[in-house]
């Protein structure tokens, strides 16, 4: 069902003022966790002022200690919510659990899957069977036909508007956190009529090197970004060195529209 063969033309996902494919380009920005309420809101009234269409946040994290920062829960989906209110943006956060499902689809535009649990089924087929748009990312060690059939889980059990998301794999390098498979944007939009984002905060772990990778992404053809931004990353609560100050994200934003004109 995800493949080109089955589909021609380009699925397109609309998320309130957000777009993505068939020529639709969107920004998802934001925290990389919800954690306080006035910062968010400010964050989301700058956001917006630079162009963005989409608010992040993680409520629930999946932290690789547990005994790391592991999100504000319900608390962070009414803070997340409230924020994109106030400055009209959708948001999407993500699930871990199916049993936080019912809950999240109460407050969020968007429902993002994340590495972790890209291959997990019954994950998949639950989100499947909701109206809300799916963002997909892909396993940290995933092939692109493992990411296909995660997406394939999903909209086989009707839910059609699913974005897949490249945030990098892991290989043998450790002077980025992983290595965005930049091919992975044209292949994966040739194999499949789904919209492709890419993340280049996972994608390299470090703040310096977003908006190059990014504009990499874009000029690859990716149908958006998810772009990790906090108002003071030095006190972040999680991904500090790879979130953008909020002027670096502006400034990205005034040379992305040049870029889009020249792909
Ligand atoms: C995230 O987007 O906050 C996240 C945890 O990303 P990933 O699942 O790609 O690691
Ligand atoms: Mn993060």
């Amino acid at each position: 069902l995800v493949s080109r063969e089955t589909q021609a033309e380009d699925t397109v996902v609309q998320v309130g003022v957000a777009a993505f494919g068939g020529g639709n380009f969107s920004v998802i920005a934001g925290p990389c966790a919800v954690e306080n309420r006035e910062e968010l809101i400010e964050l989301a009234l700058q956001l917006k002022a630079c162009g963005v269409q989409m608010l992040r946040g993680g409520v629930f994290k999946p932290r690789t200690s547990p005994y790391s920062f592991q999100g504000l829960g319900k608390e962070g989906l009414q803070f997340l919510a409230e924020a994109g209110a106030a400055a009209e943006l959708p948001v999407v956060t993500e699930v871990l659990d199916v049993r936080d499902l019912d809950l999240v689809l109460q407050y969020a535009d968007m429902i993002q899957i994340g590495s972790r649990n890209m291959q997990n089924f019954g994950l998949l087929r639950e989100v499947g069977r909701v109206k809300h748009p799916v963002l997909l990312k892909r396993g940290l060690s995933a092939t692109l036909e493992e990411w296909l059939l995660a997406a394939e889980y999903i909209v086989a059990e009707g839910n059609r508007q699913v974005v897949l998301c490249e945030r990098g794999i892991r290989t043998f390098e450790t002077a980025t956190r992983n290595t965005l498979d930049i091919s992975a944007i044209p292949l994966v939009k040739q194999l499949s009529h789904l919209p492709v984002v890419a993340d280049p905060s996972h994608a390299t772990g470090r703040r310096e090197l977003v908006p190059p990778v990014a504009r990499a992404a874009v000029m690859a053809g990716a149908d958006g970004l998810m772009i990790e931004v906090h108002p003071a990353p030095e006190r972040a609560l999680s991904d500090g060195a790879q979130s953008l100050r909020p002027h670096q994200l502006e400034q990205f934003m005034r040379g992305l529209p040049a870029l889009l004109q020249v792909r």
